[in-house]
């Protein structure tokens, strides 16, 4: 399965609020809380809309345009792994990006899907995001359908090592850059950054420690050890960020966990997706397809929604548009249990140690 070259731009259709009373939020809290203990096994699919209350912007504005980023323009996988110079910029604005990403802790929505989970209404989390938020430990699976940018990966031996590691290693190769102001630069989800006026073409980056070890001739480096041009489209030891680009394949053994969680739940639940990318929304279509039970909560209009909302929708359907937290949060209150504001301590820390921060 392949990404789009770039997810839908035009803004999808403002929803119809379904059950149709529950455009405010205690009959919306309600609603959910309905849908899920009627299915008693839900998966949650979340997307960039559930971490935007951590400080990580959206892909997409209300609209669903790209309202924030309108000249924004992803890297493809191929450029990745063909030239040098698309790596060095990646790289470069990526070292920008990082320290953002690794500073955002999960908020209220994160933290009320862990005790929802923990209240036995939900099976499963798949997450279009690559920022971790979810948390790990716990018991509770957390499927990462588009990767994660706490590690890096190598193209040749699939050697992994962690992505505050390797920031380590770019500080070390690139001091000037180092010196950048991050606040001067507007970062992008996937950890990218939109920088003017550098030059790219300067940044260094280190190449696949294990690669260097074994195949020291075939890599050609620098003297301080970073990677220099090698052959076109030779990925001997080229570190790559464990997240699908555009035009990459999702990985299979990912895509087939996920299908294998919707098979086994009773209901699918949206979250802060609109459903862009066609990894995330055929899920929802073969749920939907099943009889399945399907709720949408996303601010703003979701990708193809009129097919799970049609007449010939079988099974549960609700649609909310309310801020995921406040929601879910009511949720969890209305099932006797408590979201502890505004975060739980201590599965942060461990999630600090796995972003390779330090405890
Ligand atoms: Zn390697």
């Amino acid at each position: 399965m392949v990404l789009p070259r770039i997810p839908y731009t035009a803004p999808f259709p403002a929803p119809t609020i379904h059950p149709p009373q529950a455009t405010t939020l205690p009959a919306a809290i309600s609603a959910l809380t309905h849908f899920l203990t009627h299915h008693n096994k839900t998966l949650l699919l979340s997307g960039a809309g559930i971490s935007v209350a951590s400080g990580l912007p959206d892909y997409r504005g209300i609209a669903g345009t790209y309202r924030l980023h309108q000249h924004y323009r992803p890297i493809f996988f191929h450029e990745f792994t063909s030239h040098h110079k698309s790596r060095q910029r990646y790289w470069a604005r990526s070292f920008l990006g990082w320290p953002a990403t690794a500073a955002a802790r999960p908020n209220t929505a994160h933290a009320a899907v862990k005790q929802l989970w923990r209240l036995g209404v939900l099976s499963g989390v798949v997450t279009q995001n690559v920022d971790s938020l979810h948390g790990y430990g716990g018991g509770m699976e957390v499927v990462e359908l588009h990767g994660k940018l706490r590690e890096v990966v190598c193209l040749q031996c699939r050697h992994t090592l962690p992505r505050g590691e390797f920031q380590q290693v770019l500080e070390q190769l690139n001091p000037v850059w180092k010196k950048l102001q991050v606040n001067r630069v507007t970062t992008n989800p996937d950890g990218d950054v939109d920088a003017p006026g550098v030059d790219y073409a300067e940044f260094r980056y280190p190449p696949c420690p294990k690669c260097l070890e074994e195949h020291p001739r075939s890599l050609r480096v620098d003297q301080d050890g970073a990677l220099v041009e090698q052959g076109k489209k030779d990925v001997t030891g080229v570190l790559k960020p464990c997240v699908t680009f555009f035009g990459e394949n999702v990985e299979a053994e990912v895509k087939e966990r996920a299908e294998q969680l919707v098979d086994d739940a009773a209901a699918i639940l949206v979250v802060g997706s609109s459903l862009a990318t066609y990894s995330a929304w055929r899920l929802v279509r073969e749920a939907s397809r099943r009889g399945k039970g399907v709720g949408i909560v996303n601010l703003g209009g979701v990708r193809g929604e009129e097919e799970f909302f049609g007449r010939d929708a079988k099974g549960m359907r609700i649609r909310l548009e309310v801020n995921a937290g406040d929601v879910l949060k009511g949720v969890v209150e209305e099932l006797g249990g408590k979201v502890d504001a505004p975060v739980e301590r201590e599965p942060l820390d461990k999630d600090r140690r796995e972003l390779g921060l330090g405890g």
